[in-house]
Formats: C-alpha cells, structure tokens, sequence
C-alpha cells in the first residue's frame, strides 16, 4: 500500500506548537505530517546564525523535538540551502503541500520565492504569518509608503484590525509511515566544546530548560505577575528585573506576538486602569519589534547600509584596540563594562545598556556601528537581523526616527540615573565591589584615599576611562559636521 501524501511543515523562526498557523493548517489537513527544521551554513549571502544562537537554537530544538515527537510527529534535521533540500524532500515523498510561517529577512524572502518557484504547478506551498502583529505591507502611510519614524507608524498599527485570537496546539497528529533519514542534533555540534564558553548560559537560562515554548509561556506570566506592574519606569533599570526578557523567546518563535499581546490584554483588563497603563507601554515596545521588522522589510540593505546616504562617508575609525576593549568590558567606563561583561556571560543585555554600549562605540570611540552589530549578532541569543539592525542605525544616528547623532550619552550621568546604588555595575564588574555610590559610576574622580579603601589602582585593577567624555563628544560632533546633510533612502 502506498503512503498518503505527506504535507510538509518546514519550521525555522517559530518553534512553537501553539498559535502556529502553518503547523494548524497541516494538523487540520489530515495528511500524515512531516516537520522538519534545517540548518543552513552554507549560502552565501545570509547572516549566519552566531554562537550565542546556536547555542539557543540547540536547547529549542531538543525541546521542539519532544513536544512533536509527544504529539506523533518527530521532527526532521536535515542541513544544507533551505529551498533545495525542501525541495529534494518533497519531490522525494511525494508531498501534497508544503507549508511554513514567514522570515522577513532579505535572504529568507528570496529563499522562500525560490522554493515556491521551484514547487510550482507539482506540490502546493503555503506560508502563514506567525511572527508578527501586522503585515509590514498592511501599515502604510496615506501615500502607500512605509514609515520611517515610529509613532505615527505605532498610531497606525493599532488602527488596523486587531490581531487575531492566538490559535490552540494540535492534538495527535498523523505521522509518516516511513520516516527519512536525517540528522541527530547532536550532529549540529550547536554548543561550543573547547573553549566552553557557555557556563553562565546555562546558568542564566537554566541549563537549556529556560528556553523553549514552555519556558516562554512561563516568563510570560511571570512578567505578567511582577514586572509588568512596574514596567513603564522599571524598564530602564538594568539592576532589576523590570522586562520581560521575552526576546529570544520571541526571536525564535516560541511564544508569539499574537500570545503575548492577548495575555496582555487580559491581564491588563483584570489588573485594573493602573496595569493597562503599565502594559500598554509593554505593548509599545511589542511595536518597535514591528517597526523593526517593516523597516527591515521595506529597506532590505538595513543591516549593512545606512539608511541616510550621508552617513555613507562618515569618517569612522578603524580602531581594534578599542573595538577590544568595548568587546570585554575593558572601557573604564563601569555601565559600559557591565553591559559588555553580561552580555558576554548570559548573551543577554538589558535595553537602556544595550543604548549607552552603543553610544559609546559610535560617538566616543567613532568605530561604525555595523562593528557593534555584528558583535551583537554573534553574541546575543535574541540577535534578530531587524531588531540589531534598526537598533544599531538608531544609535549611530543614521537610521529611522528621531536619534539623532549629536546626542551623545555622558555613560557616567546615564550610570547615576539608571544605576543609582551601583547594584548593576557592582554585579559585572566586581572589582569595583567596595567602591561607594558617589564614584561608582566615575572611579577616577574618587580620591585616591577612597580608591586604596576600594582595593582599586586605576590601570592596575580598573582601566582609567578610554577616551574622556567631554574630547570624545567634541570628536564625535566634529566628525558628524563633515557630513551633514543627505537625502533619505528610498524604500525597495
Ligand atoms: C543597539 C541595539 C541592538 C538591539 N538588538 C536586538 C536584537 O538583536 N534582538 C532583539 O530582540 N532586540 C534587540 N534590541 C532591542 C531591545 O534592546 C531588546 O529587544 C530588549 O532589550 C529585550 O529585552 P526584553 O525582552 O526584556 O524587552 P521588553 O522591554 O520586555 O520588551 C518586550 C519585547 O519587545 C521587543 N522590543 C523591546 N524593545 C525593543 C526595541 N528597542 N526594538 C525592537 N524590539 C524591541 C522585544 O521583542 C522584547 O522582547 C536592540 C536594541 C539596541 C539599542
């Protein structure tokens, strides 16, 4: 007896079972269902997943595979150019559909027009949006044209209808008789062996069972329950836990915006006028992921280009002394150290600190900020092409909405308001455990009888600051002088 036709559910940033439009319609279906996951590190031109991500991606996976393995339905590793061995795979089992949630990235876009191409006319290939809010082609403005700045962008959004009710996880689903041949994860080799940089990985997300779909739904609520009651002035304080920390969880797919934004709602309905005022600014923030994601739609050469031409000849210093040192936390500057040395340890970074590390790279140090970038990419689980990108051009000034370049962050008032008491820079940066309040955020000013009393020799236990404020904001506005100016990108 010949097999049914299978229906083919490619996953890849939605590694989830509930509110997967595409694993819902192939359970709906009642064909056997083949999930498959691949990983591509072969084609040129795409941003290859980086370490601290493929150290996330492995713990997704194992948890991926039990939840479907549970539910019938193993899911297959295969490696190689995603639309070709798509394309192999189902010509190989003679699929009836193929079907999958859609990546907004330039190089995904293409791959997946190609693949659809490639099924024409034989199998039929259906995608589904399960990773964002709105469409980036449903908010426009008046004229049809993408926004550039975000608050006209957000009012706009949420005038269009509102996002759909998350939908439930499949029951048992129907499996394949013959199960290809793939890979083991293990194959992957997605953890990193010698050197082991990931202990404080494990011990920040729970050895690998923080992450995952389950993982998510439970940060989710406890947000819900404790950080969201604080969030709209917690959120800028790197010390405590005042966000969600949601977005490798959301990077991924294993909880949806869609989810997010409901339980949201309902806690906020519940909570009274208080929490929805609290959530609502949560929820804002749901919406830069947006924004992120249309501008990188409509402007397909974000992450490498900026999007105002002037800052193509931006005189930027090729410097990798100091590019080191900003990498380790070796600044002088203690909220950029802290900020550097957590990322390093947890590949996560608080917000308000991802925005003061990065002010310092591009103003005072004037390295260019694609160099941030992709230390971000390769080092940060949530490392997203549309929120990094966007993220980066927003710091360096030269990208969407109001930031613009001449503002430059003094690290130690931001260290003193967002950091008051220390507590973040002394967690990060312990040699300066016993410094006291008023000179944590500005060892050098300490007297010298205070900083024997904290155990500190500048340059010794703690560099002295890498470039003074004041010269580094005057180089920064001189360089930004030579290139004012400069018509806006138009969108692709
Ligand atoms: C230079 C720079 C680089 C960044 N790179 C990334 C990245 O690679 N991946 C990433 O997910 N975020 C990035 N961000 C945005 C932001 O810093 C993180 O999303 C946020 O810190 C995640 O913490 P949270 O989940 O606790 O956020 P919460 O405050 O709880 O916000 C909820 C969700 O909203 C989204 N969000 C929040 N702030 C932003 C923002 N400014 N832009 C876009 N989405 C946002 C995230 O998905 C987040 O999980 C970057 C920001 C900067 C300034």
């Amino acid at each position: 007896m010949t097999d049914p036709q299978p229906i083919i559910v490619w996953f890849r940033q939605d590694l989830r079972l509930a509110d997967n439009p595409a694993l819902h319609y192939a359970a709906q279906s009642g064909r056997p269902v083949l999930p498959v996951f691949v990983l591509d590190d072969v084609t040129p031109g795409t941003w290859k997943a980086g370490g601290a991500t493929r150290w996330w991606l492995h713990h997704s996976l194992t948890h991926l595979s039990a939840s479907l393995r549970a539910r019938g339905a193993p899911l297959l590793l295969l490696r190689g150019p995603g639309d070709a061995v798509i394309g192999d795979l189902a010509e190989k089992m003679g699929a009836a559909e193929v079907v999958w949630n859609r990546c907004y990235e330039p190089f995904a876009i293409e791959r997946d027009s190609r693949l659809k191409a490639v099924l024409k006319g034989r199998v039929k290939a259906s995608s589904f949006n399960a990773a964002l809010l709105n469409e980036p082609w449903e908010v426009l403005t008046g004229q049809g044209t993408p926004y550039k700045v975000f608050t006209p962008y957000w009012r706009t959004a949420l005038s269009v209808t509102a996002p759909d009710q998350p939908l439930p996880a499949p029951g048992r689903l129907t499996p394949c008789r013959t199960q290809p041949d793939g890979d083991a994860l293990s194959d992957w080799t997605l953890l990193p062996t010698r050197p082991d940089w990931a202990a404080g990985f494990r011990r920040t997300w729970a050895d690998g069972q923080g992450v995952g779909e389950a993982a998510a739904a439970a940060r989710l609520t406890h947000f819900l329950a404790h950080g969201a009651v604080t969030y709209a002035a917690g959120r800028d304080v790197p010390g405590i836990d005042g966000t969600s920390r949601l977005s490798p969880h959301l990077h991924f797919g294993e909880i949806s915006p869609r989810q997010v934004w409901h339980a949201a709602r309902v806690a906020g309905a519940a909570g009274g006028d208080g929490l929805k005022t609290q959530l609502d600014s949560f929820l804002r923030e749901l919406g830069w992921r947006e924004f992120c994601h249309s501008l990188l739609y409509h402007f397909p050469t974000l992450p490498e280009r900026p999007l105002s031409p002037s800052f193509e000849s931006f005189p930027w210093v090729n410097d990798d002394k100091a590019l080191a040192a900003w990498q380790r936390g070796q600044t002088g500057y203690p909220i950029v150290d802290a900020g550097m040395r957590h990322l390093w340890a947890t590949g996560w970074m608080h917000n308000r600190v991802r925005m003061i590390v990065g002010s310092l790279l591009v103003k005072h140090l004037l390295l260019p900020w694609q160099a941030g970038e992709d230390w971000f990419w390769d080092t940060l689980v949530d490392a997203d092409l549309a929120n990094n990108a966007a993220g980066w051009q927003w710091i360096g000034g030269c990208g969407a909405d109001a930031a613009p370049y001449f503002r430059v962050f003094n690290p130690v008032l931001q260290g003193q308001k967002f950091d008051p008491d220390g507590r973040y820079v002394r967690h990060w940066v312990p040699e300066l455990k016993h410094m006291p309040d008023k000179y944590v955020h500005a060892p050098w000013t300490a007297p010298p009888m205070v900083l024997r009393g904290a155990g500190i020799t500048l340059g010794r236990d703690y560099p002295a600051p890498i470039i003074d404020h004041a010269l580094g904001r005057q180089r920064a506005l001189d360089a930004f002088a030579t290139i004012r100016g400069g018509d806006p990108v138009q969108p692709a």
